[in-house]
């Protein structure tokens, strides 16, 4: 369901005109790197990566994930998880995101690991990743997700969505079976 069409979105969102006073951008080596500045208004665009929070809900050495509904990945699983909204906390996105797509009303029991998430078309990413306990709700597919299901840790779907998501889960695991927290300079 990638591909192409996923590479081509990463090439149109570069900004190609200043978003203050829409004048033609160029590029200029500011700070030791090349990026697109106005010779304008002197606005410099620091392309940085955007945060996501997501939640791993386990339940009776199942975890919870989502099929995704929308690109990319359509079809492919992946942890309840999305982009923080502008002033938003980290935990706060996790509990949000994760009763948007699951319906269900979770506490965050600890946070487990940081991740870099480079392979989603829309943007470069930083996935904060979060244990989670479900409170209450309902558990009912929802906002962005098909389908939800507990999969058995030792028995995970193929076609999960990302790359960090898989990291996760595999680190997950080996904290279950260790008691070790995964290395965070890894
Ligand atoms: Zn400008």
């Amino acid at each position: 369901m990638s591909g192409d069409n996923d590479h081509k979105m990463v090439e149109d969102r570069e900004f190609k005109f200043c978003p203050w006073c829409t004048s033609k951008l160029a590029e200029r080596q500011i700070d030791g790197k090349k990026r697109k500045h106005c010779p304008e208004c002197d606005f410099v665009y620091y392309r940085n990566p955007a945060p996501a929070a997501g939640g791993l809900i386990i339940d009776d050495d199942k975890v919870l994930l989502v099929m995704r509904k929308y690109p990319p990945r359509v079809g492919d699983w992946s942890f309840p998880a999305g982009f923080m909204e502008y002033g938003e906390s980290p935990a706060r996105c996790c509990v949000r995101e994760v009763n948007e797509e699951t319906g269900l009303d979770v506490k965050l029991t600890s946070s487990f690991k940081v991740y870099s998430g480079n392979d989603d078309p829309r943007t470069k990413a930083v996935l904060i990743m979060y244990i989670a306990e479900i409170i209450g709700g309902e558990l009912q597919a929802g906002d962005d997700a098909s389908e939800l299901k507990f999969f058995p840790l030792n028995d995970l779907p193929e076609n999960l969505a990302f790359e960090s998501h898989v990291r996760a889960l595999n680190e997950y695991i080996e904290y279950r079976n260790t008691g070790r927290l995964p290395d965070p300079n890894e």
